[in-house]
């Protein structure tokens, strides 16, 4: 039988890594991170890094003292940090069990960071008040080799942008400019001052050039036309040679 997508339970979750690093991507680039890896993700993209660590039996199971145990000697072991990135697979699969997590990291006086595939908006608006940073993926489907997430990241950008967000887009040779147009659209119609960063894919030998040529040559000046704050941030954890 399939397992369930998203883990129900309140008081435990499914963690797949906790390390202290550097954020290798978007505005944040170089800050150090907590970074927090829940389990599962209701995506599949095919430039996706995370795959081989998404198994079932691969996740360690935390209750919500252990994790926080967890968090609070990392951040004694390894100094002060900037925020803890809450990252996955897709944590806001564990919605139910944020809605717990979350406050008890705020009430350790942390700051907290949001990195999602924006494609879930009621379980984002169940944590949206512990939520300090969004760093939101709009995904299009031409890059993903997954469906398409338009009608939810529009509802899901509406409820982000109460907050502190940021859009981050990764393209490959085969992203596609109509998609793109709707994604800009998507930005556009919720603020048009919401940073916008495309992310060239990326690996441990460089930057994908022809992913970057299509940036240089069309997505960039379609994205200008519309929006205020468009940058181009390659993942650098992986030019790093850095979790
Ligand atoms: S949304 Fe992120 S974690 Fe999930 S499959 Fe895609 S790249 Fe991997």
């Amino acid at each position: 039988m399939p397992q369930p997508l998203t883990f129900r339970k309140q008081d435990q979750t499914e963690i797949s890594e906790i390390f202290s690093s550097l954020q290798g991507e978007g505005p944040y680039l170089g800050v150090k991170q907590i970074f927090v890896r829940f389990g599962r993700c209701n995506m599949h993209c095919v430039y996706c890094d995370e795959l081989a660590k998404m198994k079932e039996e691969s996740f360690q199971i935390y209750d919500l003292d252990g994790l926080i145990a967890e968090v609070m000697e990392m951040e004694r072991e390894k100094g002060k940090h900037h925020s803890i990135s809450l990252t996955g697979g897709e944590p806001l699969l564990y919605a139910p069990f944020l809605v717990h997590f979350m406050p008890l990291l705020k009430e350790k006086g942390f700051t907290l960071y949001l990195e999602t595939n924006g494609t879930l908006p009621e379980a984002l608006n169940s944590v949206l008040e512990y939520s300090d940073i969004i760093a939101m993926d709009l995904k299009p489907a031409s890059s993903t080799g997954d469906r398409s997430f338009e009608a939810q990241h529009q509802k899901f950008l509406e409820i982000a942008s109460r907050k502190e967000v940021f859009i981050k887009v990764v393209i490959t040779p085969d992203t596609r400019e109509d998609e793109i147009r709707r994604c800009v659209e998507i930005v556009r119609s919720v603020n048009a001052n919401i940073p916008f960063i495309f992310q060239p894919l990326s690996d441990a030998f460089g930057i994908n050039t022809q992913a970057l040529q299509l940036i240089e040559g069309f997505f960039f000046n379609v994205a200008k036309k519309h929006l205020s704050d468009v940058r181009v941030i390659p993942q650098m954890h992986k030019i790093w040679g850095v979790r």
